[in-house]
């Protein structure tokens, strides 16, 4: 190879490597059918796994910083989205935790749930359970009733105008100390009427889901359902499912598609009827340990998992929610409609309500499956 030639493909493996991981080559309907877009856009659908942080917009976060008085170091909205540059975990978490700053306000949660839960509903979510991280806004000197109050109030309004159920999961941080998750734990549990679940999020590595066995058994003791996201290819991810699964008896695994990686491990969890909150566009972006098929949802459903769908943090990935979401995995799985239906359903019947109310939402879905051509 020469010299120049050799420079060449050095830049672009540089470039390369400096991409955000969110930028797409295609649009999210590019190669799909047309007629499978209408059908998921019509599909009734839930979402489990979306921070409600990571739905905050580049536009929001201008609006909520000029009502709060605070000065942000972007000229405008492109400049602020052009910052979004993150190659791995810990890039990503650190232009996330510096977003959330501009929440101060009760009002500041409202205008931020409500905000998710108007686009959700508008892409016929009817049901959704989202998480909040606490701990970066008690650390600012944000009260835990303004956060979950505002988040309240917008849940409320949102199903009376907009039809859209939901509930809230309560996110431990895992790479800040275990006594500031039980503190925000202690001082949620006088609103844990408004609350549905914990659930454990940011890194990872060197936190493995261990070191929240008090704060799980303590929500679990004031009837909260447990979840636990298991990172995308992390080091010692099947250690750390594996742990989830059996040690920690989990109700639900967020992301966890290195599964795949371990027979033994799809084993336990068919068993135990395990679901997964599955964001397949957040595949291959970290790459410490093993790496996860890039179809991983192919993979989760031809091994016989229980697969959800969720954005994330949508705002943080070219604003695709989750019909845009839906739409990368049928391009990247090769999803059929009945694979649409199928994760649809089980969306349904993964949701943490009674069962009549799973059975009402089930119907709905059931409805549009029979009226769609
Ligand atoms: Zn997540």
């Amino acid at each position: 190879m020469s010299m120049i030639k050799r420079r060449t493909v050095l830049a672009g493996l540089a470039a390369a490597a400096a991409m955000p991981r969110w930028v797409h080559a295609a649009a999210p309907a590019d190669g799909v059918d047309p007629a499978l877009v209408k059908f998921i856009e019509g599909l009734p659908k839930t979402e489990y796994h979306v921070h409600l942080e990571g739905t905050l917009e580049a536009e929001m976060k201008f609006a909520l910083a000029k009502r709060n008085g605070l000065n942000l170091p972007f000229a405008d909205v492109a400049a602020m989205k052009a910052s979004y540059q993150y190659h791995d975990l810990p890039s990503f978490l650190a232009i996330y935790y510096d977003g959330m700053k501009v929440l101060l306000k009760e009002q500041d949660f409202y205008d931020l749930a409500y905000a998710y839960l108007g686009k959700a509903a508008s892409q016929n979510v009817i049901y959704t359970e989202m998480f909040f991280d606490p701990q970066e806004h008690l650390k600012r000197g944000v009260a835990m009733e303004a956060v979950i109050m505002g988040i309240t109030r917008a849940r409320r309004d949102a199903e009376a105008k907009l039809g859209i159920r939901s509930q809230l999961i309560l996110c431990f941080v895992r790479d800040l100390p275990a006594d500031t998750a039980m503190a925000a734990l202690d001082a949620a549990l006088p609103f844990k009427q408004h609350l549905v679940g914990v659930g454990l999020d940011s890194d990872e590595a060197g936190h493995p889901p261990e070191k929240f066995a008090a704060h799980f058994a303590k929500a679990r003791a004031n009837g909260l359902h447990v979840t636990a996201h298991c990172d995308v290819d992390q080091v010692d991810t099947l250690k750390n499912i594996r742990t989830a699964l059996v040690d920690l008896e989990v109700d639900r695994i967020d992301h966890g598609g290195n599964i795949v990686q371990s027979p033994e491990l799809v084993q336990i969890a068919k068993q135990q009827g395990m679901y997964f909150t599955v964001c397949p566009t957040f595949s291959g972006t970290l790459r410490r340990g093993l790496t996860q098929p890039v179809d991983v949802v192919r993979s989760m459903l031809d091994a016989g998992l229980k697969v959800t769908i969720s954005s994330d943090d949508p705002a943080y990935m070219a604003s695709e929610y989750i019909n845009e979401v839906l739409l990368r995995a049928v391009t990247r799985s090769n999803l059929t409609r009945a694979d649409l239906a199928g994760i649809a359903r089980n969306g349904f019947e993964a949701a943490w309500l009674p069962a009549a109310d799973k059975a009402a939402l089930i119907a709905k879905l059931d409805a549009y499956l029979a009226s769609a051509v």
